[in-house]
């Protein structure tokens, strides 16, 4: 079949790949010049499928209500006049409630699993490099409180088949001895070594190399204006400079998804949630300064991956519209714990500051699947998790497209 991908991020080229793997003859369009440089360019790096888990849960809510009106809260609503923003806060808030955040953590087990393994499966074939490393995630607390929470809620996971290793102060240092000089001393963390980490760009930008030496046509700097339907089925899509047309066609367009959608009826809960993130470069010096092993700090809600000779931190979720401009308060925040982290990192000459739209559904939980118009499928909304999610993500739309039934258990639409 002809296959028409909407959007080049992590998501969508993943989607090309295995569709092009899957035998089809596919085009990516996309309204930037390179691939991947939306909301999978400088992001956390963390490919987490032991630790796949929604913002929206129980325990966040009293932490909410601790962060409100702190500019620096790792969690922040900005108020708009924008009814699909004051739902998807709403929606967030219910998915709070418990049992539901169990449902949702449940629902993405199992994808994200498989990604990890689709990922895996996917490098050993291709020897695709991407700053790859396999040390595991560590996800520690500074506090007692957060420490107890954090291994009460590991036990929990288990009972969904999620392995993580519940690790005292003395063995998070042993694991990732630049913790060692830490100004907020840790006290203890979850540890899960079959988890990685890597550039998601370098990663996307490799894969559409790959993809087109495949077969796959990439059509760059062509902004979509919109999908034309008619007797339910997609009939072309309509661009900045012509129509492109096939016979199925495939949305991973990020936090812009709903808005191409919306004219054709269809109405999915994704929302931009904005987050930042910060590269210092490494110098030599930086080598035992430096972790190695990717990290979750669960008191800024922060990621950390070292990335080749840069160290990545990101997090922060904002609830501001499509604004992507970049907060140097947030930013200098990030600095600011990294360092205090990792004191005997050296002074860097420059930081890099970025901010991205996650593509977000209030669970977390993306949507993977058809659609009311029969050749039009979707695969968004994948929130914090989309570069932990894009292998497998990709594998499973390219089986739902060709009329097979993908190998997770997964409500695919
Ligand atoms: C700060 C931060 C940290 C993160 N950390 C992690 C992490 O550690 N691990 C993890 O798994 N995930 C992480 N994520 C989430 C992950 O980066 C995203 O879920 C993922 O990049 C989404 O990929 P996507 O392909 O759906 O969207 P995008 O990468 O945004 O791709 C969508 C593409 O569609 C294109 N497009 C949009 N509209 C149009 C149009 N009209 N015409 C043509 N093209 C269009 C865009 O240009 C873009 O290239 C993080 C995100 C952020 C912001």
């Amino acid at each position: 079949m002809k296959i028409v991908v909407l959007g080049a991020g992590v998501v969508g080229v993943a989607s090309a790949w295995y569709l092009a793997e899957a035998g089809h003859e596919v085009t990516v369009i996309e309204r930037r010049a390179e691939p991947g440089l939306e909301a999978s360019f400088a992001n956390g790096g963390q490919i987490s499928a032991a630790h796949a888990e929604p913002w929206a849960s129980p325990a966040v809510v009293p932490k909410v209500l601790r962060w409100l009106g702190r500019e620096e809260a790792p969690l922040l609503f900005r108020p708009r006049a924008d009814p699909a923003q004051w739902e998807w806060a709403l929606r967030f808030a219910l998915e709070c409630i418990p049992g539901r955040f169990e449902r949702n953590c449940r629902a993405l087990a199992g994808l994200a699993a498989y990604s990890r393994d689709c990922l895996r499966a996917l490098r050993a074939k291709t020897g695709i490099r991407y700053d790859e490393l396999s040390r595991g995630i560590l996800h520690f607390a500074t506090s007692r409180r957060d420490f107890e929470a954090l291994a009460s809620h590991a036990e929990a996971m288990r009972a969904l088949g999620v392995q993580r290793e519940v690790k005292s102060a003395a063995q998070c240092v042993a694991l990732e001895p630049a913790l060692e000089h830490s100004e907020d001393r840790v006290v203890g963390g979850l540890y899960s070594g079959s988890d990685e980490s890597g550039d998601a760009f370098k990663f996307t930008r490799e894969l559409a190399r790959l993809a087109r030496e495949k077969g796959v046509r990439f059509e760059m700097d062509a902004p979509v204006r919109g999908i034309e339907a008619a007797a339910g089925e997609v009939q072309s899509i309509a661009l900045e400079r012509g129509r492109a047309q096939a016979d199925a066609y495939v949305v991973s367009l990020g936090s812009y998804s709903p808005l191409l959608l919306r004219p054709l009826g269809i109405r999915i809960p994704v929302y931009p949630l904005k987050g930042y993130s910060i590269t210092l470069p490494l110098g030599p010096a930086d080598a035992q300064a430096a972790p190695s092993v990717s990290l979750t700090d669960e008191a800024f809600r922060i990621v950390i991956s070292r990335l080749g000779s840069r160290l990545r931190a990101a997090g922060t979720a904002e609830l501001a519209g499509y604004d992507a401009s970049v907060n140097s308060v947030r930013c200098a925040a990030i600095v600011r714990r990294v360092r205090s982290l990792f004191p005997q990192l050296g002074a860097a000459t420059t930081v890099d500051n970025w901010a991205g739209l996650r593509p977000a559904t209030p669970t977390n939980v993306p949507l993977i699947g058809r659609t009311g118009l029969k050749n039009l499928f979707l695969n968004t909304g994948h929130g914090t998790l989309g570069w932990t999610l894009a292998c497998g993500s990709g594998r499973a739309l390219a089986d739902l497209v060709s009329g097979r039934r993908p190998p997770v258990d997964f409500a695919f639409a």
